[in-house]
């Protein structure tokens, strides 16, 4: 019968021989070599520093973010000795955590149905073909410099043309602020109506406090929903009110003119109300200039989701 002692032995030779072994391979052997950890306590990880040691290679190798090999994206598998055993865990490659860096500013923008891709909206990428995206653009311009000398200025009433770029223009504004710090919140009107009736978002009361505070808001596709008594006098009314009385910085999107939208406001399924529209309008009113962008439909047709919500 083995005695526990030979057990032990011969687990011992096993693991030496496969350290052995993986060290015929000299690039693996020099991977051990910088890790500067005794061998003894290397060869008891074997097949684990094998892992990490393909990891640490693809990083070698790598040459963009993009195309990174390793298990999760941007990190690498990495061991670390702690008293005599060594753990392993997924260290932020530099790559990384220079792109963290770089979109930190990200986190100053919410989106409210709407797609995420908003966020890599930029100036530099505006289409520039175009020249009813001018006026616009100079716009951008003067709010950003009257923001900065706090002359609350106001936001925009962009209406236009269906798949034109609106939202894509507020949303590079609103990513340029971001950079500078100002937080902002994106909310695709109809669906976010929708989404605060459900009677699974009970909570809406904080989310509204925090639109009718947040520095900088869009209304994105107002005209679109479905208007009702409470959207318009319980939902839309104290938000753009108190925004009004705050000079806080209001944008909108939308297929409708003012004057159609008044129109729009005017009628829900309790009948007529023109002067409960025409409230609402004078806050628009009140809180932007008003601009308009004709120009062709730049949207992808295959794509239901591109469609419904940007
Ligand atoms: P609208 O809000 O006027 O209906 P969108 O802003 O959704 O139009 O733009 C339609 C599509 O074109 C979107 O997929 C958007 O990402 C893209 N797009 C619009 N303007 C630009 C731009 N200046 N640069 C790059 N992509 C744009
Ligand atoms: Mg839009």
């Amino acid at each position: 019968m083995k005695k526990i002692t030979d057990i032990y032995h011969t687990n011992n030779l096993d693991l030496i021989h496969s350290f052995q072994d993986a060290c015929k391979n000299s690039d693996f052997k020099e991977y051990l070599d910088h890790l500067n950890i005794k061998e003894d306590i290397l060869m008891k990880y074997t097949s684990t520093l094998e892992d990490s040691f393909k990891e640490y290679t693809n990083c070698k190798n790598c040459k963009n973010l993009e195309n990174c090999k390793n298990t999760v994206q941007g990190f690498c598998y990495t061991p670390v000795l702690e008293k005599e055993m060594i753990s392993f865990s997924y260290e932020q490659c530099q790559k990384q955590a220079k792109k963290e860096k770089e979109e930190s500013y990200k986190k100053n923008l919410s989106l409210y149905e709407l797609s995420e891709e908003l966020k890599n909206a930029t100036f530099k990428d505006i289409y520039k073909d175009d020249k009813n995206r001018l006026p616009i653009i100079k716009y951008f311009k003067e709010f950003m410099e009257q923001y900065k000398e706090n002359l609350k200025p106001k936001g925009l009433y962009l209406n236009g043309s269906f798949g034109s770029g609106k939202t894509y223009l507020i949303a590079s504004l609103f990513n340029e602020m971001a950079k500078r710090n100002v937080k902002s919140i994106l909310i695709y009107y109809p669906e976010f109506l929708t989404m605060i009736k459900s009677s699974f978002q009970t909570n809406y009361k904080e989310l509204l406090e925090e639109i009718k505070r947040i520095p900088l808001l869009l209304l994105d596709d107002i005209g679109a929903e479905n208007v009702s008594n409470w959207s318009r006098d319980e939902i839309l009314g104290p938000i753009l009110q108190y925004r009004m009385e705050n000079y806080l910085p209001t944008f909108f999107t939308s297929n409708l003119t003012i004057e159609e939208l008044e129109k729009s406001l005017s009628i829900t399924s309790s009948g007529v109300d023109k002067v409960k529209a025409r409230r609402i309008i004078e806050r628009i009113k009140q809180l932007t200039i008003s601009l308009e962008l004709i120009s062709k439909n730049r949207r992808n047709h295959n794509s239901c989701e591109t469609l419904k919500k940007s």
